[in-house]
């Protein structure tokens, strides 16, 4: 007998008729024979609905209360979930985040899993009950209602696959696996039968938005392997492990796309200690995520610096840097661009083949796409590029590695 533990998200609750869906498929895979585990969201639409009213009370809700008014979302689901499953004869009892025994710590609305007691579950697996259990809560040391951060069921899933030791964890979604590249983009975009942690996260960095990158940390971490997978068909999804000899053998796994993203050039810095550390602890200050950067010294014998932020933060950006650069660099000038888009390839045969860059940039060129900026980490190539060009860029990229077919 398997012990599975499967993740539904909010989509997949997102009705009755699609928890009635839920519990069918929970009893399906309990009578082949094993015991389940099944994780949900809240209902798609609740955390957001209730994050809402919390602004229209006050602008700043307290953290403390927002994690017990965001708790409640999963807590509903669990309830209707096993009430469903209740109905077709199955033998379920609902766990929220403090019976599951999942104790959290850090801040309020960003709680972090530190260990997980399964005693209860364990119990009530061990009388032959099915378990609906609420992902995104967990409880402090001292009794405190924790959330784990937006798409935090992920991360429930996979921690309490590690606790229970479970054979199979299924990450069910709306998506039936993880593609070569977005489908909508690409279309012959070939579902990866695997695809490694490391590449996960880089392509879940690089705008391929499957999962929660701290779930996948999680993952590799405690060496949970998981699989994606949709909730409402039986086909086989992508495996996510610790890459092995027997992976398919390819240069690339995948390309991601990240659009909406604008640049920031800044000309005229003093070539001198601490300057970069300045103008980025500006950024940071301000709470910018920037992206890439890239800096050398112009002929002029002044530095200057190129980051990418998403194209929402470049209004702030400019805000935070205004003031220390017109104290730090009289000289400097700031030039702004929006509309560009970033491609990455990713792919952990970049560590061993030589080569792949100048293919990337080949087939860009080919196509007549100029690319602005470049990055690189030691399994990824990344590239922005014109955003109104970005999809024929995809098509591009994704061609040249002959990603739509499986290696021989
Ligand atoms: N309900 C939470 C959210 O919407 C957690 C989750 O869906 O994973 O972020
Ligand atoms: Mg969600």
């Amino acid at each position: 007998m398997a012990l599975i533990v499967q993740k539904y998200g909010g989509t997949s609750v997102g009705s009755l008729d699609r928890i009635r869906n839920v519990a069918a498929r929970v009893k399906h895979a309990r009578d082949e024979g094993n015991q389940v585990v099944a994780v949900v969201s809240a209902m798609s639409g609740i955390t957001d609905k209730l994050i809402g009213m919390a602004h229209e009370l006050t602008q700043e809700p307290s953290e403390r209360e927002l994690d017990v008014l965001l708790a409640t979302g999963e807590q509903q689901s669990i309830a209707l979930v096993s009430m469903a499953l209740q109905e077709l004869g199955v033998d379920a009892a609902s766990v929220t985040g403090r019976q599951a025994g999942i104790q959290t710590t850090g801040t309020h609305t960003r709680g972090r899993i530190m260990q997980l007691e399964p005693k209860l579950m364990q119990g009530y697996l061990d009388a032959g009950k099915t378990l609906v259990v609420a992902g995104f809560q967990g409880i402090t040391a001292d009794g405190m209602i924790h959330t784990l951060g937006r798409g935090g069921s992920d991360l429930t899933a996979i921690a309490v696959a590690a606790a229970l030791k479970a054979d199979i964890c299924q990450i069910l979604t709306d998506v039936d696996g993880v593609y070569t590249c977005d489908p909508r983009v690409v279309q012959n975009a070939r579902k990866l039968p695997e695809i490694s942690y490391d590449e996960m996260l880089e392509m879940a960095s690089s705008g391929s938005k499957v999962m929660q990158s701290r779930s996948v940390e999680f993952a590799k971490k405690f060496g949970v392997v998981f699989e994606v997978r949709s909730s409402l068909n039986d086909n086989p999804g992508t495996i996510v492990t610790q890459e092995h000899p027997n992976m398919e053998d390819v240069v690339i796994r995948g390309v991601s796309i990240e659009r909406s993203q604008a640049r920031i050039t800044i000309t005229g810095i003093p070539d001198e200690p601490g300057m970069s550390g300045k103008i980025l602890g500006a950024l940071a200050d301000a709470e910018i995520n920037i992206d890439m950067i890239v800096s050398n010294i112009a002929h002029d014998g002044f530095a200057r610096h190129s980051f990418t932020m998403h194209a929402n933060d470049l209004g702030k950006a400019q805000a935070a840097l205004k003031p220390i650069l017109s104290d730090l660099a009289p000289d400097s000038a700031i030039q702004t661009e929006a509309g560009i888009a970033k491609l990455s390839a990713v792919g952990i045969g970049m560590r061993s083949h030589s080569g792949v860059a100048s293919t990337m940039f080949k087939a860009l060129g080919e196509n007549g796409i100029n690319i602005g900026m470049i990055s690189t980490s030691e399994i990824k190539i990344a590239v922005t590029v014109d955003e109104a060009q970005i999809e024929d860029a995809a098509r591009a990229v994704h061609d040249a590695f002959h990603l739509d077919k499986a290696p021989a």
